[in-house]
């Protein structure tokens, strides 16, 4: 798949976000090795803490249909009103919780449109990572 068609899934995800509190809407459109994307957004609560990001919320989706190999994701943010987009990087949380799933190759594609995009390894979000490992 093209990354211009996971960012447009991204820009579709966006569409869900329910974000009433920071009025940021975040989409988020994963690539499983299956071939298979992945939707997810930022779903917001009033108590603040159990909500969830849109990466977070496509890689849990993936995980509970059984599907565990992943290539790439998309996300796309901004303000409700936003008139432009500026990069969306993933969360410090969300790049920890990818990295369980995905290998240190694995790319993350920040977008401001379909076509104005920068692609990302994952280990350079997130170098010196804690996995699975670090518990040997
Ligand atoms: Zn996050």
């Amino acid at each position: 798949m093209e990354y211009t068609a996971l960012v447009r899934e991204a820009f579709a995800a966006r569409e869900n976000a329910y974000a009433p509190y920071s009025g940021f809407l975040v989409g988020a459109a994963l690539l499983a090795e299956n071939g298979k994307v992945y939707r997810g957004c930022n779903v917001e609560n009033a108590a603040f803490s159990p909500g969830s990001c849109a990466e977070r919320t496509a890689l849990y989706a993936a995980v509970a249909e059984g599907v565990r190999r992943f290539r790439a994701i998309a996300v796309v943010g901004a303000k409700q009103d936003a008139e432009s987009f500026a990069f969306c990087f993933p969360c410090g949380v969300c790049r920890q919780a990818l990295s369980e799933f995905c290998p240190p190759s694995f790319e993350v594609v920040v977008a401001k449109s379909e076509t104005d995009f920068q692609v990302y390894r994952l280990d350079a979000l997130l170098p010196y990572g804690f996995g699975g490992d670090s518990l040997k």
